[in-house]
């Protein structure tokens, strides 16, 4: 199968991305990487009449420190942020979580910007982005808006996004000598999307869990965090394997996991103890 024909712009700016938008109104749709919406076209899941082409935007690419943050432009591929030392150093998070996004040629592709905005439940990245607290910058033809993670998920393929508005980059906080992250998810084969998986990011003080978060994907419709599970880890020794059992009991009040293609919900209730147990032991070691 084919896609529906479609106009094709290229604009050479983020300014002329936004007019494009503006004037095309609901007919338009934005093209990234086109790991997905190349796909969706092609299967007719998708047929917008305008396909707005970002790749000369340049305001929409790069990796740079930016204050306390991380700034990731959209554009930006997951191949690039798989060789990026600034990831490794600065969110160590997003360093473990790349390698399981797909497989080498869809990374060569595929953008960070793209996968946030899908906001695919089984993604890697807005777990990530949930787990370390970043904000999303999206600009429309008015403002720039500036969208805590928490927020802007809002349920399946849903997301703050509005009409005329281009994500633009994300901030990830940069990670302390304090902070440990552990990423783990499982997957019937590697590079499929998870059927269930953990990043997580906790802070150290004296040896002990001072605050965690433990954000979950592939099991609801956005990601979540498991706030009994993460409560449950604070006071105690960093990556010690006793507070996996009250961690993994709290859990149920955390979780209740929507069953997918891949596997049921007790199927998944099971598999997030797997991979929390899995994670508490990478937490041990130093990130
Ligand atoms: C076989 C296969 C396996 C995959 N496995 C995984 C996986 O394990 N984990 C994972 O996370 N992903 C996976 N993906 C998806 C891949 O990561 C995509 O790259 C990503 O989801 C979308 O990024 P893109 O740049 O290709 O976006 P596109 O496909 O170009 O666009 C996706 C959607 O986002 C919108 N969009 C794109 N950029 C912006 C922007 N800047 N502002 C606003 N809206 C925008 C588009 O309009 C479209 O609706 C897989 C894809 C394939 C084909």
């Amino acid at each position: 199968m084919k896609s529906r024909d479609f106009f094709y712009v290229r604009p050479g700016s983020l300014q002329q991305a936004l007019q494009a938008l503006a004037s095309h109104g609901s007919a338009a749709q934005l093209l990234a990487g086109g790991q997905s919406l190349v796909p969706a076209l092609n299967l007719r899941l998708a047929a917008p009449e305008v396909l707005v082409d970002l790749q000369d935007c340049a305001e929409l690419r790069g990796i740079k420190v930016s204050g306390q943050s991380l700034r990731i432009g959209a554009l930006t591929t997951h191949a690039q942020i798989q060789s990026s030392p600034e990831v490794v150093q600065h969110v160590p998070l997003l360093a473990r979580a790349v390698p399981y996004v797909a497989h080498t040629a869809i990374r060569n592709r595929g953008t960070i910007g793209g996968s946030l905005s899908l906001a695919d439940p089984a993604a890697e990245y807005p777990a990530v982005a949930l787990a370390t607290g970043a904000v999303i910058i999206v600009q429309g033809p008015a403002k720039e808006r500036r969208i805590a993670a928490a927020d802007f998920f809002k349920g399946l393929y849903t997301t703050d996004l509005q009409p005329g508005e281009i994500l633009t980059a994300v901030e990830f906080p940069i990670a302390t000598a304090d902070d440990r992250s552990g990423f783990y998810e499982l997957a019937r084969r590697r590079g499929d999307y998870a059927m269930v998986g953990l990043a997580a990011q906790v802070s150290v003080a004296q040896g002990k869990v001072a605050a965690a978060r433990l954000a979950y994907f592939a099991v609801a419709d956005r990601p979540i965090l498991a706030k009994t599970a993460a409560a449950s880890l604070v006071g105690q020794p960093i990556g010690d394997p006793a507070c996996l059992s009250a961690a993994s009991h709290a859990l149920a009040a955390d979780l209740d996991p929507m069953p997918d293609l891949q596997a049921q919900s007790q199927t998944k209730s099971y598999l997030a103890g797997v991979v929390l147990k899995r994670v508490v032991q990478q937490l041990g070691v130093t990130s």
